[in-house]
């Protein structure tokens, strides 16, 4: 039996399960009216497996709805509270974005820009990148951001790929006190890139940067422009963005959303899970370079006329206070953050966050990879003060929005640390074999989605042949997202990890999540992980890679014994790693994920594959030295 806490908001909304249950279709239906469009659909959902539309027929603008509906009643309220890293800070209004977007719209519409075309964005974390976002979802043309800390190669593969004409940069980006010079960046990326006609240049910086012909700035373009251009109406379908997968399991994919079932999904979701009130002030610490920034940074917070908090730099920087000093400083009461964000503060000790005034908070949420429930209860005590409910959220790149959350804004249940608990209404979602047959209760099997949901991808970019293997060729007309979950007696899920990093040991299978959480709950280890490498004997054995906290002395032979004894307890001595190697860091994507595959090919002495998402080579170094040096 897991340990459950009791703790919700007092919301409790039967109906809307009970109506999502009885017909998805008719549910989403209802939940899409609460958008503003411009003409009805006439089919709620045009199913030809595997590709969904929703609300064909009808015709709508995410900008639109995402600025023009709140000037009326909240031109002059904060849409973003902006910190810079190096202390600067900006209040912008809804009525000013409003303005900007407009302005900006006419700016790319003067280089050119249609409806259709797509337009690429590598900016920092400054509102000019959510600015430049909604400007072209205005005019209909399809964004592509690129995650600002990515390397010249990485940005020509993307524009190749997505044939943007024009890219929108800036001079550079703070990060970690130093500038990141994005403009450089980008000349190396598009030097063989003849198609790109024009290159935006915000001055964020004002470090020195060439200008060649294809080179405009920001600011003299928004003064040479009309501040009044009208949403295009666009049909529900229509391309709002391409965005790549955080890379943690190979070659990023190019997912491609649409807009009216998108928008649908974000402004749902955003009330269910986040009980959105206009008196909060909503912080997501996801970089907008990712998806959970694109829905739950622009998309969700602006339907619902929120005002958000966006942080331009390192959580870590000038040092570990300085997400806590956000948190008291804006009074936020909406906090959503990462498990990869939350081990690091948690290594850094609880005296930190304990010197902070962290009472306007009210509810806390997580994204990206399982939460290991000592972690969970860590964020739950040291941050939410035992008073504030914890949403873990399961989601992909590819599902748009949140697919698996506890929903305190419309309902009250017992949480479990680390079970994202249910499907949101008007999902169906459940754990199947191998041959797609249901498992029974707290058996382990694979993820699945049974039927479409408004935020899913159209399809990969130009490549309907990959979204139909990689998403739709292991069960028939079932979604797989490639991860290891089981449901418990509850109906509540676990994710236990990728499908492609299960353990197999001697016929027992078992999640990478389930050992890594074991090993976290050990009070010295800050994180860890653990893969499986082929063994002559035993087909496969486990060998696990751990990072101890800040200020441990524990004698790494004691530790491990200790480690090694509680996961025979805990899981059984089946999984018992055949070597535990002490790191200092663990390979990563830019996005905060663990890369086990890295260290299964480093285990296996293989080549490491597409490594253009890792964000620290050095880890990697050490995880090889390391390795090689206990063979
Ligand atoms: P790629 O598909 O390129 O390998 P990625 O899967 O890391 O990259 P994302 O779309 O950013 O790209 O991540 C989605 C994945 O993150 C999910 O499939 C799941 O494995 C993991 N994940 C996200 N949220 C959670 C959560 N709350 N609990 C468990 N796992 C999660
Ligand atoms: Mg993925």
């Amino acid at each position: 039996m897991s340990e459950t806490f009791e703790i919700g908001l007092g919301n409790n909304d039967n109906n809307l399960r009970k109506k999502a249950d009885s017909d998805f279709e008719s549910f989403w239906d209802e939940q899409a009216k609460n958008l503003s469009w411009f003409s009805p659909w006439e089919k709620t959902l045009d199913w030809q497996p595997p590709f969904a539309k929703w609300f064909v027929g009808g015709t709508i603008n995410a900008s639109y709805n995402a600025l023009d509906i709140h000037q009326e009643t909240k031109s002059s309220k904060s849409a973003i509270l902006w910190e810079g890293e190096n202390g600067d800070s900006r209040n912008i209004t809804y009525g000013e974005i409003f303005i900007q977007v407009q302005k900006f719209a006419n700016v790319l519409k003067s280089l050119g820009v249609q409806k259709g075309d797509r337009v690429t964005i590598y900016l920092p974390m400054v509102p000019e990148l959510p600015i430049a976002m909604l400007a072209c979802a205005r005019i209909g043309a399809t964004h592509t951001v690129i995650f600002s800390g990515f390397s010249a190669t990485s940005i020509k593969d993307r524009v190749f790929d997505s044939k943007s004409k024009v890219i929108i940069t800036a001079d550079g980006g703070y990060r970690r006190g130093k500038i990141v010079p994005l403009k450089d960046v980008v000349d190396d990326a598009i030097t063989e890139l003849d198609f790109v006609e024009h290159v935006i240049v915000l001055e964020r910086t004002k470090n020195k940067i060439s200008i060649t012909s294809k080179d405009k700035l920001w600011t003299e373009l928004m003064n040479n422009v009309s501040d009044s251009c009208p949403a295009e109406k666009l049909p529900s379908d229509h391309p709002l963005y391409i965005l790549y997968t955080s890379g943690t399991t190979g070659k990023p994919k190019g997912v491609l959303h649409g807009t009216g079932g998108y928008l649908t999904h974000l402004h749902s979701t955003f009330k269910w899970a986040f009980d959105i009130k206009d008196s909060d002030i909503f912080f997501c610490t996801a970089d907008i370079g990712w998806v959970t920034g694109h829905s739950y940074v622009v998309y969700a917070p602006f339907l619902h006329g929120a005002t958000q908090v966006m942080y331009e730099g390192a959580p870590d920087f000038p040092d570990a206070s300085r997400m806590w000093d956000i948190l008291q400083k804006y009074k936020v009461t909406i906090f959503y953050t990462t498990p990869t964000a939350l081990r690091m503060f948690m290594k850094f000790g609880d005296d930190i966050p304990n010197s902070f005034d962290l009472s306007s908070l009210r509810l806390l949420g997580t994204v990206g990879e399982p939460i290991n429930p000592e972690v969970w209860k860590w964020y739950f005590k040291t941050i939410g003060k035992e008073k504030c409910p914890i949403i873990d959220t399961w989601w992909q790149t590819e599902t748009g929005g949140m697919l698996i959350s506890f929903l305190p804004g419309i309902e009250t249940i017992p949480l479990k640390p680390g079970s994202g608990t249910r499907p949101i209404p008007g999902v169906n979602i459940t754990v199947v074999d191998e041959n797609g047959d249901d498992v029974a209760p707290n058996t382990k099997g694979y993820l699945v989605i049974k039927n479409p949901w408004p935020g899913m991808l159209l399809t990969l970019w130009n490549d309907d042949a990959k979204y139909k293997t990689v998403y739709w060729s292991k069960y028939e007309n079932c979604y797989y997202p490639g991860d290891y979950a089981l449901k418990d007696d509850d109906g509540y899920l676990w994710l236990l990890g990728r499908a492609d990093d299960v353990l197999k040991i001697a016929g027992h299978r078992i999640g990478t999540a389930e050992l890594e959480s074991c090993m976290v709950s050990h009070p010295d280890v800050a994180e860890s992980a653990a893969c499986g490498i082929p063994d002559e004997i035993k087909g496969e054995v486990i060998i696990a890679f751990v990072v101890l906290k800040q200020g441990v002395i524990n004698d790494s032979n004691v530790l491990e014994k200790q480690l090694v004894d509680k996961i025979r307890t805990d899981i059984g001595a089946i999984a018992t790693p055949k070597q535990i190697y002490f790191v200092s860091k663990l390979p990563k994507t830019r996005s905060g994920k663990i890369m086990r595959r890295l260290l299964k090919a480093i285990g296996n002495n293989e080549q490491i594959g597409d490594v253009s998402t890792l964000e620290d080579g050095a880890a990697v170094t050490e995880v090889k030295q390391v390795f090689d040096e206990l063979q």
